[in-house]
């Protein structure tokens, strides 16, 4: 499958190296290569924008869970029947 960016290899370098540049595990010259193209090219910016925005999301989900909605959850388990030992 030819993809619409495929005959563009340093943005398919770039996407390949995003993940780990956004979770600031790349190496150095990594890191280097794939700063300078998202300065440069505005398509990979945009990608990269909205990745770092659902992990932002998700980071949020896992920093704070809703204590409230715990309890609520425990509390209407306990109001269900034990489940009959017998089929
Ligand atoms: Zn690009």
């Amino acid at each position: 499958m030819r993809s619409w960016r495929s005959d563009r290899s340093p943005c398919r370098r770039a996407l390949r190296d995003l993940q780990t540049y956004l979770d600031g595990e790349a190496d150095r010259d990594t890191s280097w290569r794939v700063a300078r193209h998202l300065s440069r090219c505005e398509d990979c910016f945009g990608d990269a924008d909205t990745i770092r925005a659902i992990k932002d999301a998700v980071a949020r989900l896992r920093v704070a869970p809703d204590a409230g909605a715990l309890v609520r959850l425990r509390r209407l388990l306990d109001t269900l029947p034990e489940p009959d030992a017998a089929p």
